[in-house]
């Protein structure tokens, strides 16, 4: 998961903080100390370390924090609010022309995810009532166009492509054409890309905005890449001005220091994350509710956001009552183990529960894979009706063979019926935090 290592170090620092009743400055200063150390730790820019540290700090001391009544609680919002600041605050959103269609020019390395990314982004703007249309604009590689023919076949949008014979320029200037003739509203530009910048590469892009005047130039950067990925961003921003960009594979960096540094670094947003090879692995970037991840506050809006994409009404209501009435039995726990997996990768997913970010506990929680999903099942179905509608009354000798029958051993079963009993704690958790959201008080 991304800022995992980060989160971990700023939790357990926190953490310590918290536990003391009062805060004097060379609290303070020990904290930013680990502060710095975790953020380094994570490859985020040593400028922006040191500002943001050096923010943090003369906000802690400046006011009556420490002499407040909560000075630890106070000394973490500040943390957390700088977080935000830091990459960039609110959400950003792209640009909309008024006067329809809003052009999207993305422009990026090769092997970055441009094209994943592209399709990526019809598919979520499409949920908001967009229409767009996809251009093929990379023609020297052949598989590229083909690639987003393929993509866009995918997710039922139309590609518009002109080959590999004429130029970037022409094919950008008919598609815009061929979208006002066929109403849609959104075009989204796929551009060549190249092992590194070269100035080629850079004219053809500048060639391609004087002519069709993009709205929003969103640069797609792989997240792994880390502080390579800011560098690269810089040299982008300068010679075309980006409006903003799409960080990817930020499912596969565990330290996000690009994620981290971006803003900061180069004045250009984060306005999407890519988490996943799959075309719905695209998140509108949030730096507030980032920020709470990383401090272990949880996402609960995005997750919100995620299930009611995902679940329908009926099943939402459904479990909704049972874990009211304390119905829960593994049956469900079964099928809640699979809806959830349609949320996304169970890591990405933990992180956004408040509480259950840390480390500590998602490696208890946590260890659910697709392939232990297959014993989860197998346990489970193993199972006579009595016994998953009563797992507490599950004694030594029927997980003797219920790990007979299913081919498992009895510490597995001990595990699912363990994270059975967590997932269920859970659960009420959420009920009780659904209820005090409603009643509008705040998440805990
Ligand atoms: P392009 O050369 O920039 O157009 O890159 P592609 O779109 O072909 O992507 C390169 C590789 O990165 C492909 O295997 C994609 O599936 C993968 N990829 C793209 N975005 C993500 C992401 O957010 N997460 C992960 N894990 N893989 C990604």
């Amino acid at each position: 998961m991304v800022f995992s290592g980060l989160a971990e170090k700023l939790q357990e620092t926190f953490r310590r903080l918290k536990g003391k009743g009062r805060l004097t400055e060379a609290d303070v200063d020990e904290a930013m100390k680990e502060v710095k150390r975790a953020l380094l730790g994570a490859d985020v820019n040593f400028q922006v370390v040191k500002k943001f540290v050096q923010r943090v700090k003369e906000r802690a001391i400046g006011q009556d924090i420490l002499d407040s009544l909560t000075p630890g609680q106070q000394v973490i919002k500040i943390v957390r609010d700088e977080l935000a600041a830091l990459m960039g605050g609110t959400q950003s959103k792209i640009n909309v022309s008024p006067k329809p269609p809003t052009l999207v020019m993305l422009v990026g390395l090769h092997g970055a995810g441009k094209t994943t990314s592209a399709a990526k982004l019809a598919n979520t703007l499409r949920k908001t009532g967009r229409r767009p249309l996809l251009v093929a604009g990379d023609v020297y590689r052949p598989a590229a166009i083909k690639q987003l023919q393929v993509l866009g076949q995918q997710l039922d949008v139309p590609v518009f492509s002109m080959g590999d014979r004429q130029s970037p320029v022409d094919i950008a200037r008919a598609a815009v054409e061929h979208a006002v003739g066929t109403g849609r509203d959104l075009v989204i530009i796929d551009t060549a890309g190249r092992l590194q910048i070269d100035q080629e590469m850079m004219d053809e892009l500048a060639a391609i905005k004087a002519a069709v005047h993009p709205h929003e130039i969103l640069l797609v950067v792989d997240a792994m890449t880390g502080q390579v990925a800011v560098n690269v961003a810089e040299a982008f921003n300068s010679r075309l001005g980006l409006d903003g960009v799409i960080l990817t594979k930020l499912d596969g960096d565990a330290r996000g220091g690009a994620a981290l540094s971006m803003k900061a670094v180069t004045g250009c947003p984060v306005k999407f994350a890519g988490v996943g090879e799959k075309l719905d692995a695209l998140e509108p970037f949030h730096p507030d509710r980032m920020a709470d991840r990383i401090l272990g506050m949880g996402d609960v809006l995005t997750l919100i956001e995620k299930a009611q994409a995902s679940f329908d009404a009926d099943q939402v209501a459904k479990l909704n009552q049972k874990i009211k009435n304390v119905e829960f039995t593994l049956d469900d726990f079964l099928e809640q183990l699979q809806e959830v997996r349609k949320l996304g990768p169970i890591q990405q997913i933990i992180g956004m529960i408040p509480g259950l970010g840390s480390m500590k506990k998602m490696k208890e929680l946590g260890d659910i894979d697709d392939k232990e999903l297959v014993y989860v099942e197998a346990i489970i179905k193993s199972m006579t009706p009595w016994e998953r509608n009563r797992p507490h009354e599950i004694n030594g000798s029927r997980r003797r063979r219920i790990a007979r029958g299913s081919g498992t051993s009895v510490q597995q079963v001990n595990s699912v019926l363990k994270q059975f009993e967590q997932t269920k704690k859970m659960m009420r958790q959420f009920s009780e935090m659904g209820k005090s959201m409603k009643k509008g008080g705040r998440v805990p």
